[in-house]
């Protein structure tokens, strides 16, 4: 089977950039025969043996996990008809096998929990990623997915906090392929989020590298090395952000495509904020609200970097940092395969921003579409597409505007955090202090920060209490929970609540599927007390102009797409979820899935 090479390099290396062909599986088979045929004919009867069945398949020289961060799966078949030929997704649904029916099976439906069940096949139960952030009781601060004070950032402003994958609990694909290698393999991830590119990558990755707002740069931690690759150096001193400044994002198409698959442009509903410098029509005008760029400080422009996540020119920025990170890494090169990891951010912060059904969704989708073409195309024409496994998911959905659900009769409103907060108070105070006593030994029951305050008592909706004045005054954890939690539901608004006691002694039903994806996000030692979940359509704060983070469709149902060698092209039916995505690569690969990988093989696309 050492002949393979000798056939399918020419065949990849010959296609065109801008037109990929279809891979025809049968016309290659055909060539191979003829060619191992010839090659063999003067060979003995013995060399002659066809490969026994238990002889491993050749590894893909390359695995590349393509994120779109909060894409929800209609956004394929809403905008199908406009994605192009040369775009990704054209591509990844005719040519790989895709599951209509992928959900992921967790909440919080967050950014850094969806990273890290990707390739570590991992739920948050499993990979202790419960949020973007948590309260950490040890220290009394909050920390974030990657935070880490014990290595410091490179490329960075001064002071600037630095990022590692150290909270990770589970393995990811790129660990168990450097295990099996010898280290051979290498694995890198890329993204404008700190942690969108390092929990993909793993806790024994080579690098992951993300944009500081701050700086403008690319950047990475000492967790991976002492200095930042030369080629990072030279990409970040050509100042990759600073082009970007005054650039006008207009609509791709004509305006009659987005009204019909869309809202009006700038309707009421997004008048929650804006970005500055800038309105919420198009054309958006990115400026951070700075009049010129100061070429001697960069950090003077940290809104310009902060309003250019907002945009999809942080989409091509990333794109043309993944483009020099496979050519100076030289990924795929050769057998030993490595692992890319490219997750796009602007999506989610433009999804934040307009909203699902905005003009500016539709247009950095079909944005991303071209772009991810671009990276396959790239890929193609080093690596080629035939010796690539690719990946395409996301890390969550999106709700509709609260505002925009509620005029149609969805049921979409806003729950005010206080109005919640005082119904749960009143309730342990009247229990726990019935004389009304002054102080309320009540007072100090919330979780207390290291600075004294319950800010970070209520986090990913999870109430934390404090442990300390609990024991003090014999409270039991049982009683207060179920406590709030009734409290809680009398607040319009909040459907259902679990305990940590009940989620600790597995008193929940798996076949509730709310229920189930509560037990799936629930990590003792970093998850809340009290877990909330809110009626459909409704959200809990007045902040943010549309979100994600519930177990349900909108948010849960993102595209999981597999496409190369070992998979079957095809459009599937069956349930699946991200999870699956790192058991099936192993599978392929034929390497040991992910220390905590519950998901299962995605068997239905595998060639036999
Ligand atoms: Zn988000």
């Amino acid at each position: 089977m050492h002949q393979l090479p000798l056939v399918v390099f020419p065949l990849s290396g010959n296609m065109p950039r801008m037109n990929p062909k279809p891979f025809r599986p049968r016309v290659l088979v055909v060539c191979l025969v003829l060619v191992t045929a010839l090659l063999t004919s003067s060979f003995t009867p013995a060399q002659r043996r066809p490969a026994t069945a238990n002889q491993r398949a050749k590894r893909p020289k390359l695995v590349l996990l393509v994120v779109v961060d909060q894409f929800r799966y209609d956004y394929l078949e809403r905008f199908s008809d406009l994605f192009t030929e040369n775009g990704g997704f054209k591509r990844l649904l005719r040519d790989g096998a895709s599951w209509t029916q992928s959900n992921y099976d967790h909440m919080p439906t967050y950014t850094a929990p969806g990273h890290a069940t990707m390739l570590t096949g991992a739920y948050p139960a499993e990979s202790g990623i419960v949020g973007n952030e948590w309260p950490d009781r040890a220290t009394g601060r909050r920390v974030t997915s990657v935070s880490d004070t014990t290595v410091n950032l490179l490329g960075g402003a001064a002071n600037e906090g630095a990022s590692s994958p150290k909270r990770l609990m589970s393995s990811t694909v790129g660990d168990e392929l450097r295990l099996a290698t010898n280290e051979h393999s290498k694995v890198i991830g890329i993204s404008i989020k700190d942690r969108s590119a390092i929990l993909p990558a793993g806790r024994h990755a080579n690098a992951a590298y993300w944009f500081s707002t701050n700086s403008g740069s690319m950047v990475s931690s000492t967790y991976y090395f002492n200095e930042l690759p030369a080629w990072v150096t030279t990409f970040n001193n050509s100042r990759p952000a600073d082009k970007f400044f005054n650039s006008k994002w207009e609509r791709l198409l004509p305006e009659s495509e987005y009204s019909k698959r869309a809202n009006a442009d700038s309707p009421t509903w997004e008048n929650i904020g804006n970005q500055a410098g800038d309105t919420n029509a198009f054309p958006h005008v990115l400026t951070g609200g700075l009049a010129k760029l100061d070429t001697t400080t960069a950090t003077a422009n940290r809104a310009f970097y902060n309003a250019l996540d907002y945009t999809p020119f942080s989409n091509d920025m990333l794109v043309a940092f993944a483009q020099q990170a496979i050519t100076n890494e030289q990924l795929g090169a050769d057998d030993d395969t490595d692992v890319l990891s490219v997750s796009f951010s602007a999506n989610d912060y433009v999804g934040h921003r307009y909203g699902p059904y905005s003009q500016e969704m539709m247009d950095i989708t079909l944005r991303v579409d071209r772009q991810i073409g671009m990276l396959l195309d790239f890929v193609n024409a080093k690596v080629g597409l035939t010796n690539t496994l690719v990946a395409f998911t996301a890390d969550h959905g999106v709700a509709p505007i609260p505002e925009h659900a509620g005029a149609l009769g969805l049921g979409g409103s806003r729950i005010k955090v206080a109005d919640l907060f005082g119904a749960m108070n009143s309730a342990i105070s009247a229990r726990y202090n019935p004389q009304n006593k002054t102080p309320d030994p009540t007072a100090d029951y919330l979780y207390k920060n290291a600075s004294g305050t319950t800010s970070d008592a209520f986090m990913n909706n999870n109430l934390y209490f404090n442990y300390a004045a609990l024991k003090r005054d014999g409270v039991s954890l049982d009683e207060i929970t179920q406590i709030a939690g009734e409290a809680a539901l009398t607040v319009p608004g909040i459907a259902r609540y679990f305990t940590r006691p009940q989620l600790e002694r597995g008193q929940t039903s798996i076949t509730d599927p709310i229920e189930r994806r509560a037990v799936h996000g629930f990590y003792p030692p970093r998850s809340g007390d009290l877990v909330l979940i809110t009626e459909p359509y409704k959200y809990l704060g007045d902040t943010i102009t549309a979100t994600h983070g519930t177990p349900y469709s909108y948010d849960t149902n993102v595209p999981t797409i597999l496409m190369g060698a070992g998979v079957t092209p095809g459009r599937y039916y069956e349930a699946a979820t991200p999870a699956d995505i790192a058991p099936t690569i192993c599978a392929i690969l034929g390497v040991t899935k992910p220390s905590s990988a519950t998901g299962r093989v995605l068997i239905e696309a595998l060639k036999k």
